[in-house]
């Protein structure tokens, strides 16, 4: 029988990066802006009965999601790293808007994760008597220190959020103003919080008890290129001849689908002769790509496309920066996309 328990001396690192679960409205302006760390402990008492040990690390200055960058996935790891083995998990505090997207760097940077990064916020600021933000940090802080016969359950980069618990590059936000704010159409829920939470441990990656390695370097030459019917030539190839790129997530309809204008399929084939690496994802929220079903999507796959299966756009354009930030080429950058990395696609 598993014992799963979390320990008194249980610590935790909590990083505060910004977002709304950490916010006040500005008296003067009305609009909601970062408060410090510090002031968190007014609005959730019950923090000082917890059992856990509990540090905190906050970026100065706090940001709204919307201002993450690649240099603040890199700051994020960093401190994930240099403080790995001194804490048994990890809470990030962030913005939802591109929680998603981080979630999804951060699995890709730390290869090796034998230990919970959950990552949580709110739709309501802390502050406010009905925030959903009290419950899903003590949750995320909860799961974060739960552990399996002294090893951590969720070793791996998660999203914690309205009760559901989501592998961080399977989820994406498609909600704005609910607190039900994610989903996870292609892969179940790792927990469900009730009166209990109730792990979904089959489907949970398993700790493989190597070394912490944090690739930091990412590639920033990338670009998403969302279909929509009547998108012109001029578009396409203002986009596909942006100086520097070297990857493209093709966002497309349905199972990977495509207009089939000559002057489409002539611009993507000339770009991938130029070594552009050209990835197909859709934009359906689940479901795969499968290029081939339909009549719609042969010439990509015949110019040398390659598949996202199900993957998240979120997933696909960090694991095409993380990918070229290891210096591959682009023969190696399609070969490693459509592998299963981290758990990120159903292969
Ligand atoms: N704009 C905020 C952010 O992503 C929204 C939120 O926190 O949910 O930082």
């Amino acid at each position: 029988m598993n014992n799963i328990s979390a320990e008194n001396e249980t610590s935790l690192l909590v990083i505060y990066t910004g977002g709304t679960i950490g916010m006040v409205k500005d008296p003067g302006t009305g609009s909601l802006t970062p408060i410090d760390f510090n002031h968190i402990n007014e609005h959730v008492p019950i923090l000082d009965k917890l059992r856990y040990r509990i540090s905190h690390h906050c970026f100065d200055p706090p940001i709204d999601s919307s201002e993450v960058k690649p240099a603040f996935w890199q700051q994020l790891a960093t401190v994930i790293g240099e403080n790995y083995s001194r804490y048994d998990g990890f809470v990030v505090l962030h913005g939802t808007d591109t929680m998603s997207y981080t979630a999804s760097a951060l699995s890709f940077m730390l290869e090796n994760l034998n230990k919970p990064v959950i990552l949580t916020g709110s739709q309501l600021p802390m502050g406010v008597i009905r925030s959903d933000g009290r419950e899903n940090f003590l949750s995320s802080l909860e799961i974060a220190a739960m552990q399996v016969d002294g090893t951590p359950l969720v070793p791996e980069v998660a999203i914690f959020f309205e009760n559901q618990l989501f592998r961080g590059n399977r989820s994406t936000k498609f909600n704005a103003e609910n607190f039900h704010a994610f989903v996870s159409e292609n892969y179940p829920v790792l927990a469900e919080a009730g009166v209990h939470i109730r792990f979904n441990h089959a489907y949970i990656r398993k700790p493989n008890f190597r070394n912490l390695r944090v690739h930091s370097a990412l590639g920033e030459e990338v670009a998403i290129l969302k279909l929509f019917p009547g998108i012109s030539h001029a578009v396409v190839a203002s986009l596909l001849h942006s100086p520097g790129l070297r990857g493209l997530i093709l966002e497309t309809f349905g199972a990977g689908n495509a207009p089939t204008d000559d002057w489409f399929i002539r611009e993507l084939q000339q770009a991938i002769e130029r070594g552009l690496v050209i990835c197909n994802v859709t934009q359906c929220k689940g479901g795969a790509v499968d290029m081939g079903r339909y009549a719609s999507s042969l010439p990509l796959e015949r110019i040398g496309v390659i598949s996202g299966y199900d993957i998240t756009t979120e997933s696909a354009v960090t694991k095409l920066m993380h990918l070229f930030g290891q210096g591959y080429d682009a023969g190696k950058v399609k070969e490693l996309f459509t592998l299963p990395l981290r758990g990120e696609i159903t292969k």
